[in-house]
């Protein structure tokens, strides 16, 4: 492969017009995607919008006037076709870590006779700490191991769908599948999943799932999360951060706490609007893309990458599953130096991230990703492993944020 042959295959690519829906930096390959999205070019304008004219001219009366108060159903609903979550199923609110801590509790509130989260010892931190927070709480146990052991003490299998190091991605039905089968529920944390990758909710029979906008959905730097039910669980769905405005009546302004219909029970306190906003106008960048094609041309660029760098730099082990099937739209790749490395790598404007312990984690965004972009960033990674350019001091010191 040549750089002219990267570049014939952007000219065949059917998503190669959907770059155009992103600002991007001039001079950096942007491969860090899975951490904060790029920026969407529909957001500066209607931000501005929003501030002007919503909170600066029409002010309180936004709430009714421009709908604010059902912006987290509308959003979600938005959100809703990216996941294969049923109409009215998703709604955007808080963190995706409050948002696993609602719904772990609600979980364990429909399998009041069992006492474990059961997860994987492998997940990302935030959902060990939230499953050992709720569990102290509710004077139940997390288990952190293998997420097909699921026995009959189970409550809940807390389950990331594609692991944030490795990329490596579960099969969400046979897992759902077999936790039913048990008597368990499912609770999916799609952070690597939602916009990246094509998922079904409804088709595999999930019960919750979470996730962040922040990431493939390129909602901006602390974008709120989403959470899901499956109807056959919204009747009656409570959760114990039963802020004001997951009251059913919220201005009504009883002192008793009446849930919200559905999703709307999971709203807590008040949402931020303009983040929310951000977020609504940035799921835009998805209008008319097809999540299958989406993973086809992520599966290209993967194989391209890992073609090139087989070649150039056979010393990196590549991480992430070969099979398509069994992961996300990422490559990790494994070097004793790796923290050395991506600071190398940034320094000549190939932007990815770096994970304990030797991880070197390149995000694959085929909305805004070109083949040449990728053939680039190969080259580059392989040029700074062959001639050691990582090998300085300054590339050494660990920063605050990774
Ligand atoms: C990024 C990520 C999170 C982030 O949680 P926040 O509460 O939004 O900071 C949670 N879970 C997984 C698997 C993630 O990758």
């Amino acid at each position: 492969m040549t750089l002219a042959d990267a570049a014939l295959l952007d000219r065949n690519d059917p998503l190669a017009p959907c770059r155009e829906r992103f600002s991007l930096p001039e001079n950096a390959l942007y491969l860090d995607g899975n951490s904060l999205g790029a920026l969407p070019r529909a957001v500066p304008a209607r931000m501005a919008q929003m501030v002007a004219e919503e909170w600066g001219r029409d002010l309180i009366t936004s709430w009714n006037v421009h709908d604010w108060i059902d912006l987290p159903r509308r959003t979600g609903d938005k959100l809703a076709p990216l996941i294969g979550a049923e109409p009215g199923s998703v709604i955007v609110a808080d963190s995706t870590s409050v948002n696993l801590f609602k719904l772990l509790a609600v979980a364990l509130e429909k399998r009041p006779e069992r006492r474990v989260i059961l997860t994987e010892r492998g997940n990302f931190p935030t959902d060990l700490y939230i499953a050992e927070g709720v569990a102290r709480f509710t004077s139940c146990d997390v288990v952190a191991g293998d997420p097909n052991q699921v026995d009959e003490r189970t409550a809940v299998v807390l389950v990331t769908e594609v692991n944030y190091r490795t990329g490596a991605r579960h099969d969400m039905a046979a897992l759902t599948r077999r936790a039913h089968a048990a008597g368990a529920l499912t609770l999916w944390d799609l952070c690597h999943s939602a916009g990246a990758v094509p998922v079904d909710l409804a088709a595999a029979g999930a019960d919750f799932a979470v996730g962040c906008g922040y990431k493939f959905l390129n909602g901006g730097p602390g974008a709120p999360a989403f959470a899901y039910v499956a109807p056959r669980h919204q009747d009656g769905l409570r959760q114990p951060l039963q802020g004001w405005l997951g009251h059913a009546a919220p201005f009504e302004f009883s002192p008793d706490y009446r849930p919200g219909k559905g999703v709307d029970a999971l709203r807590a306190g008040t949402p931020p609007i303009l983040s929310m906003a951000a977020l609504d106008a940035a799921l835009d960048a998805f209008a008319g893309v097809d999540m299958a094609a989406v993973k086809r041309k992520a599966d290209a660029l993967f194989d391209l990458f890992a073609d090139e760098i087989g070649r150039r730099a056979p010393e990196l082990e590549i991480l992430t599953p070969r099979d398509a099937a069994q992961r996300g739209s990422q490559i990790s790749l494994r070097h004793p130096e790796a923290y050395a490395v991506m600071q190398a790598l940034i320094a000549r404007g190939v932007i990815g991230d770096f994970r304990q312990p030797d991880i070197i984690r390149l995000g694959l965004t085929p909305l805004y990703l070109r083949y040449q972009d990728v053939y680039r960033a190969a080259e580059v990674l392989g040029d700074v492993i062959a001639t050691r350019a990582w090998d300085r001091p300054e590339f050494k010191r660990r920063a605050k944020v990774v």
